[in-house]
Order: C-alpha cells, then structure tokens, then sequence
C-alpha cells in the first residue's frame, strides 16, 4: 500500500507525449495546482509509473514513436503495481472507435487535441478527487477498526512482500506469533467492552515497543497480534519478543482470574529464518503457530523460538 497523502501536498501528474510542445501546454495549465512529472515515450512513462513515488494520474499521448499509448495503458492496466492509476488519453484522434477503444482498455476518460483548457482543469480535477479519495478508502481498509493497527488483511499484503524480499536477498526473518494469555475468562468476567478496552491497549503497545523503523506489528484476528522484524538475528528476535512481553507487563491490566498473573500476559511463538533457508511461506506461519503452542504449553507468559537455517 501507498502512504497516504497528507491533505495539503500536492497531488502528482504525469504527462507523456512525444511532442514537447503540448508537454508545455498542459504543464503550464495545470503546474500550478499539482506537481509535474513528464515523459517523452512510452518506456519511460511505464518507468516513471513503477517508482516509488507514482503520479496520481496519467495524461497519456496515444499517437507516440515506438510504444504507442495504447500499449502504455495495457501495461500499466495489467500490473498490481499500477493498475489504479488513473489513465486520461490525450489524442488528437477523436474518431468514436478510438475513443471506445482506449476506455475498454481501462482509461478513465479520453481528451481530444485540441483541447479546452478549463474542460482539461475540470475533468483532471474531479479524477484527482476521486483517486485521492480512493486511496484514502484503501488505507482505511488496511487498518483494524478496534485497535487502529494494521490488520490481516495489511498483513497479509505485507507478509507477501517480505517474505519475497527475503528470499531475494538472503535476509534473516523473524515472524511472532502473539496470542494473549487466558482471555476468555478476561472477557466473562470484565465483560467483552473492557476486553476490547485491553486489546485496544496491548495492540498500542506492541506497536510502540518496535523499535526500527521497517518492523510492524498487526492484529492477526481476535487476541491474536504478529510482529514482522527482517534484518535481525535469533538473539535479537529473542530480545524484543522479551520486550513485547514485558511492555504489556507494564501496562499492568488487571486480570484476577488469570492462573498466572494477578495481570494480563502475552504468549509469544518466534519462527527464525536464516539468511539462506528457502522455507516456505506458510510453513514459516505455521512453525510460528507451533511455537506460540509450545509457549501456552510451557506456562504462558513466555517466548518460545524455533528456527531453520
Ligand atoms: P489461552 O491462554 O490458551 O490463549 O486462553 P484464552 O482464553 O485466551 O484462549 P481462547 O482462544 O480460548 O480465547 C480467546 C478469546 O478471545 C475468545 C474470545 O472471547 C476473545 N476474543 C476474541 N476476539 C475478541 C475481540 O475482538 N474482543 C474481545 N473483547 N474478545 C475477543
Ligand atoms: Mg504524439
Ligand atoms: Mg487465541
Ligand atoms: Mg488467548
């Protein structure tokens, strides 16, 4: 997922035409409201398109040497990667074919050359609108509701992703599996508001308790929470695995039917990978799942590692 635009930047336009004469054209129209980004074909538009910081919205030539924007828009349209940014075709072809043409290959709307310039600022105006909009909505979509943490459904896209980069580059990966201690008689005897009161607190706190910037934690579902640390080594992922547990410790929640505590715990259950081991992605899960059992087994209120070099 894309972090979220604050309100007052600048949404972001790319321009790709051959003709450097109607890159000034549009630029000069719309520099002032949004931040210009040009191309001058079609291979550095898609370059453009997959870098970090993607445009909000694509004002594409169709007639243009070599890849033409047709071809532009299939690719973008075909890849996750950039599939929702908006595509507006921009062509001095104006035959109605054409037009259906480049709406079916998912174009949001066609411009035909010459153009009006106040119909340009409108209609790139209402589409910015509703990409931000949209991004705002995926964004939403991505955090628990209760907690305010990434949920499963962020985990689930993030966990792909570095488990990709992980094998790619031989990193060590370290998955937690966090599961809180005899929450079930929490709940019947506080009631299920309060449960949801402390599940809103531990979720805080395994959250600020990470320390480097590209480690997250996440509500798995129910009681359950994982933390993703990449880049660390075993005894590392031991230390802040003691560190999460002892950081709910603090918030010293009371829990007088818990049998271990007079307050409430996490169990948690790390998988290691090393650098090396091609492990699979759910067996990786499912050995943190193990060891999260082993941990409840052996008492609660604890870590357990297992690990595959
Ligand atoms: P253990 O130490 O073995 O984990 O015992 P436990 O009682 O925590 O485990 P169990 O899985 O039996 O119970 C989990 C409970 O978590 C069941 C359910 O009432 C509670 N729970 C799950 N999701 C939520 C939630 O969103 N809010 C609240 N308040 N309770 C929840
Ligand atoms: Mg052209
Ligand atoms: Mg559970
Ligand atoms: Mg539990």
């Amino acid at each position: 997922m894309e972090p979220m635009k604050i309100p007052d930047s600048k949404a972001t336009i790319l321009i790709v035409d051959d003709a450097a004469t109607n890159i000034a054209l549009l630029s000069n129209l719309l520099q002032d409201t949004y931040k210009i980004k040009v191309a001058k074909n079609g291979p550095k538009a898609l370059e453009i398109a997959r870098s970090q910081e993607k445009p909000d919205l694509i004002l594409l030539d169709v007639e243009m040497p070599g890849m033409d924007g047709y071809e532009v828009c299939k690719k973008l349209k075909s890849s996750s990667q950039t599939n929702n940014i908006p595509i507006i075709f921009v062509t001095a072809r104006n035959d109605v074919k054409d037009e259906e043409y480049g709406l079916n290959l998912g174009a949001v709307d066609y411009i035909s050359k010459p153009f009006h310039p106040t119909i340009v600022n409108i209609r790139v105006k209402n589409h910015i609108a509703l990409k931000l909009k949209s991004d705002w909505l995926e964004e939403l979509s991505m955090i628990d509701g209760l907690t305010h943490i990434p949920n499963r459904r962020y985990f689930d896209e993030t966990y792909e992703k570095k488990y990709k980069e992980t094998l790619r580059d031989k990193k060590t990966f370290a998955v937690l599996m966090i599961d809180v201690d005899y929450f079930k008689s929490y709940n019947d005897h506080y009631g299920h508001g309060k449960g949801d009161e402390c599940l809103t607190h531990i979720a805080s706190s395994l959250q600020n308790t990470l320390q480097r910037p590209n480690d997250m934690a996440f509500r798995y579902g129910g009681e359950e929470f994982v933390v993703l640390l990449q880049n660390i080594d075993r005894e590392g992922a031991k230390k802040v695995a003691a560190n999460l547990i002892e950081s709910v410790h603090s918030l010293n929640i009371t829990h007088e039917y818990s049998s271990l505590q007079p307050y409430v715990t996490i169990s948690v259950g790390i998988a290691f990978k090393d650098h090396d081991c091609m492990i699979d992605k759910e067996a990786l899960i499912k050995m943190a799942d193990d060891a999260l059992y082993d941990a409840k087994e052996h008492g609660r209120d604890r870590y357990v590692e297992h690990f595959t070099e």
